[in-house]
């Protein structure tokens, strides 16, 4: 899973990613690495795996693991190939879902590019950029689309709906507001619009605001209702903090978090935040030689979650033996969760439940 950073200069996502990989090459459990200076992949928090390991003493620890683009230098003409303009937009392509970070603090110390703090206006700079690349793209499939309309009249259905998607774009609005029936949202999803990518509004505040309270940033609730007009989602964050407590040690970090009232650091909900975002789940699985989570999609039937391990286990596939976790974890053991009958056995149309812990039988 790609995460991409995007946002205006000087609203904080390079405090915010210089966190993130900070905190990734921190704890020495979990595989980190920076492939390049803009790139940094990190572990998904997951206590069930820390149980599982605390069970097994296994050889091995494998966190499901997110990659972070901090994908900078966007500046109004991008979509006109300005400065870094393209180079940008192809960047934002290649993510699965894109983190906004919307500046929500005031410093007068810190300018702004556009010389205030307004995070309607920063968001539909952002946005309005975008939807011109996208605009591109899709008057491209349209006339595409009218091309197959003189062979084939089916075509006529798909045409109305990319000209509904397109007058979306045409009032300024992205792609992912559009109102789509469960076919019409398979369609979409073969254009790649960048409207169309989940995303996330990071609303980037003062530390004082996350000390007193965040509902008393009047910035909040513009950026909470903008979110809920293009179903996309807001995490309340302040980078400073997460910069300030990413080199700490597990304990002094918790220390540092309570002192503040909070129980989860900002990195740690974001985390989790983009992979509901995303519909993601983790199964786990669990032995001495290794305890791991793998990453799936919501609905994932077993073969193709086996699939995710080795496709051997996608194609011999036979069944599935799957305990729940908290089935696991209160019966103490693997043998006294078979003894009480909690280990089910599963076959090719079982769909994964997030935190079933699983070994797969299959023929090779
Ligand atoms: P970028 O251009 O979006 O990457 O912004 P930077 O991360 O470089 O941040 C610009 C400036 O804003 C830096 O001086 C940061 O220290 C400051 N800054 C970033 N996040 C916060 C925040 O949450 N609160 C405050 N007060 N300042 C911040």
């Amino acid at each position: 899973m790609k995460l991409g950073i995007v946002g205006l200069p000087n609203v904080g996502k390079s405090t915010l990613f210089n966190a993130i990989t900070n905190a990734g090459a921190q704890s020495a459990n979990y595989p980190f690495c920076t492939i390049e200076p803009n790139v940094g992949i990190v572990a998904v928090p997951d206590k069930r795996l820390d149980k599982l390991a605390e069970m097994y003493h296994p050889q091995k620890y494998t966190p499901a693991t997110i990659e972070f683009v901090d994908i900078a230098g966007l500046v109004k003409g991008a979509s006109k190939g300005e400065g870094l303009g393209n180079k940008f937009l192809a960047n934002i392509r290649e993510v699965d879902a894109i983190i906004h970070v919307v500046r929500c603090f005031v410093n007068d110390d810190i300018v702004h590019v556009d010389g205030s703090i307004d995070p309607a206006r920063d968001i539909d700079t952002i946005n309005v950029e975008l939807i011109l690349s996208d605009l591109e793209v899709l008057e491209r499939r349209i006339d595409k689309t009218k091309k197959m309309i003189k062979a084939d009249k089916k075509y006529q259905e798909e045409l109305d709906f990319f000209l509904r998607v397109k007058e979306a774009l045409d009032n300024g609005k992205p792609a992912r507001s559009v109102e789509c029936t469960e076919d019409e949202t398979a369609l979409l999803a073969t254009v790649n619009l960048l409207t169309n990518k989940p995303i996330l509004y990071a609303a980037n505040m003062s530390e004082d605001d996350f000390k007193n309270g965040i509902h008393d940033n009047p910035y909040l609730k513009v950026v909470e209702d903008i979110a809920k007009q293009e179903h996309a989602g807001v995490l309340p964050i302040c980078a400073e903090i997460e910069a300030e407590i990413s080199g700490l040690e597990l304990e002094e970090k918790e220390l540092f978090l309570a002192d503040m009232g909070l129980t989860e650091s900002g990195l740690d909900r974001l985390i989790q935040a983009s992979y509901s975002l995303l519909g993601l789940i983790s199964y786990l699985t669990a032995g001495e030689p290794e305890v791991r989570a793998w990453t799936i999609t919501k609905g994932t039937k077993a073969p193709q979650a086996a699939g995710k391990i080795h496709s051997d286990f996608e194609r011999g596939f036979i069944r599935a033996e799957v305990v729940a976790y908290n089935d696991l974890i209160s019966c103490g053991s693997m043998n006294t969760a078979k003894e009480k009958g909690l280990v089910r056995s599963e076959g090719k149309d079982y769909v994964m439940q997030d935190g079933d812990v699983v070994l797969f039988r299959f023929n090779v």
